[in-house]
């Protein structure tokens, strides 16, 4: 069988997404690989598909178990035998995959890192015939990256011990030093580069000043997306359960999610999340790394990120399976303040600047008024076009600017006359004549920018200050004071002028609510549903997640086309002949 046919059997798909037949040939060619493609953009295929031209075991390292469930549960779904090895198994359920393995009957073998260190898995391996290693999630390798972990730093073993077994390292995002780190640390020899666009065409990427705590701009976006799944992240524990209870006493199925769940029950709102009967989980950032479940339909933040790869990569859970999706920020200004603090209370060093600036560009992306593909992909190296109709600041584009020329120079007039050194609450305490000790003690209560600024609110000079920040105009030092850049100093000199959007100054900015997306017209609304609820049946028979048996796209597939007999059905997405020979006749039938 070749590589186009194995698609089009066991996946279904007709033909391969861009870069994936590049990875496909390095690995049968056993060249070292280094992938970066966002979530969704199909990088497990890259690995799978090989691994059914080769003859032997595939070894995929990844960090996170319900992930690894997920994709061995698919792969048998499509009659790959493939299996785990994690701590969480009893010795007898270990020994029999082990046998399993010796009999050839496993073709994929998922192992979490912290396997590698013990012997008796060493001379497991020994005694197989290997294919190749896979990386999942391979950005954890680097302590620039915002997911690093402790496990993987002992990878670099993999090509110490096996030195001929070829290296294909995955993950969704990295900046080039994190690719460095990912490349040097695996010790990749001369690996093949692909770098796939971060572009997610199918997320709207939405951002809002929060109100309060954000509850009832949250049901307001919920009243609109009843019935479909989405995660909420918060950042503590206590804030997922509150949440969580607080959605259920509005009527929503939700259920909170976190680290400190006993793993039964972190194990039943999983289950109950990816068998659609729990539709809302609020979580703290430990759910689901990778999760497999493809029609998450939106993400929300309730606050702002830690890191720009962090919103990347969470908001990059939702549509997997490629349709519309709804992304959604609440943020205010105390988010960035708080990570600060945070980041203060760290031990002084490399790691600590490093912190300071990837908030404070987290927070220029999230402020700024350029397009939010477009920020994001930029900070990750990659110039796109502006995306016109799937971000914020596309849609709503401010048509109502104001001119802040005279604010902003009395601000950069601060900057300069107390000598560019102070932060930003130090300089809107002077402008706005505050009697501060500080201020006293500098004698700055003499200068001339003393109380100059007397008529505007603390929170509106904060806007001011994040809007020349983000125009490049002022500099951030390492202790947090602010200084002018040559454009700040053309400001100053009254040579440039500076605009913004006028909302941003009214500090309660209300949240619009979004338009629901309905079906799209050629889908016959109860035809779907019939085949919704038949795939649920399926599922249920089978103990599996409804879209392992058929993804939400293939769905819709189906109730636009209506295939009449196999030749029709194996045309649709998704629908290759093991999955047909499972389920295909059923499906027919209701479709008939
Ligand atoms: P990633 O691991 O990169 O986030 P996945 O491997 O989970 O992405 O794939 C995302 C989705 O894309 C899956 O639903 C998968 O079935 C689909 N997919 C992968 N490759 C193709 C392809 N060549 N054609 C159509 N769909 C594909």
């Amino acid at each position: 069988m070749d590589k186009l046919e194995t698609l089009k059997k066991y996946f279904g798909h007709q033909v391969f997404r861009p870069l994936q037949e590049e990875a496909v040939d390095a690995i049968l060619k056993r060249r070292d690989l280094l992938m970066i493609l966002p979530t969704g953009g199909g990088k497990s295929l890259c690995y799978q598909l090989p691994t059914l031209l080769m003859d032997g075991v595939t070894v995929v390292i990844s960090p996170l178990l319900a992930l690894m469930h997920d994709q061995v549960t698919a792969l048998r779904e499509i009659g790959i035998g493939a299996a785990m090895l994690s701590s969480m198994q009893s010795p007898e359920e270990a020994k029999e995959i082990v046998a399993a393995l010796y009999r050839g009957e496993i073709r994929l073998l998922y192992v979490a890192p912290e396997r590698l260190s013990g012997e008796g898995f060493v001379r497991l391996l020994a005694d197989l015939p290997l294919n190749f290693f896979v990386i999942d999630e391979a950005h954890c390798v680097s302590e620039w990256g915002h997911e690093f972990r402790e496990d993987y730093r002992r990878l670099h073993l993999l090509r110490e011990r096996w030195p001929q077994v070829p290296i294909a390292a995955f993950t969704a995002t990295a900046t080039a030093a994190v690719e460095e780190d990912i490349a040097g640390h695996l010790g990749l020899r001369e690996p093949l580069r692909l770098r796939g666009s971060l572009y997610r065409k199918n997320l709207t990427v939405r951002t809002r000043h929060r109100i309060g705590d954000g509850r009832e701009q949250l049901l307001d976006f919920l009243a609109t997306h009843r019935g479909e799944s989405g995660i909420v992240y918060t950042l503590s524990r206590k804030q997922t359960e509150s949440l969580a209870q607080y959605l259920r006493d509005k009527g929503h199925k939700a259920a909170a999610f976190h680290a400190g769940l006993s793993s039964e029950e972190k194990r039943r709102v999983h289950e109950a999340f990816l068998s659609d009967r729990l539709e809302t989980v609020v979580a703290t950032i430990a759910f689901g790394m990778g999760i497999d479940k493809s029609n998450i339909r939106y993400v929300i933040h309730m606050s702002l990120p830690k890191t720009v790869e962090n919103y990347y990569q969470e908001m990059g859970r939702a549509g997997r399976d490629g349709l519309e999706s709804e992304t959604l920020l609440f943020y205010g200004a105390q988010d960035a303040l708080m990570q600060r603090r945070f980041i203060d209370e760290l031990e002084e060093g490399p790691y600590k600047e490093h912190a300071y600036r990837k908030l404070e560009r987290l927070v220029r992306l999230i402020s700024g008024e350029e397009c939010l593909h477009r920020s994001l992909a930029a900070y990750f190296g990659e110039e796109l076009e502006a995306c016109k109709d799937r971000c914020v600041n596309c849609l709503e584009p401010s048509t109502d600017q104001r001119d802040i020329t005279q604010e902003a120079r009395k601000l950069l007039a601060a900057v300069y006359r107390s000598g560019q050194r102070f932060g930003a609450g130090y300089l809107i305490d002077l402008l706005r004549g505050s009697r501060e000790k500080r201020i006293l003690e500098n004698g700055h209560e003499g200068l001339s920018v003393y109380g100059i600024g007397a008529d505007l609110d603390r929170k509106v000079w904060g806007v001011i200050v994040d809007r020349l920040l983000e125009l490049g105009a002022l500099d951030l030092n390492a202790y947090k004071g602010l200084a002018l850049t040559e454009k700040g100093a053309e400001i100053l000199r009254g040579k440039r002028a500076v605009k913004i959007r006028s909302d941003r100054m009214e500090i309660h900015r209300s949240c619009p609510r979004p338009e629901a997306t309905p079906l799209p017209e050629d889908i016959d609304p109860q035809l779907f549903a019939r085949l919704r609820d038949l795939r649920k049946e399926i599922a249920e028979e089978n103990g599996v997640p409804p879209y392992v048996i058929f993804s939400d796209k293939t769905l819709r597939e189906l109730a636009v086309q209506r295939p009449q007999d196999r030749e029709e059905m194996l045309a649709v997405h998704g629908i290759g002949e093991v999955k047909y020979e499972r389920y295909g006749e059923a499906f027919l039938r209701l479709l008939r």
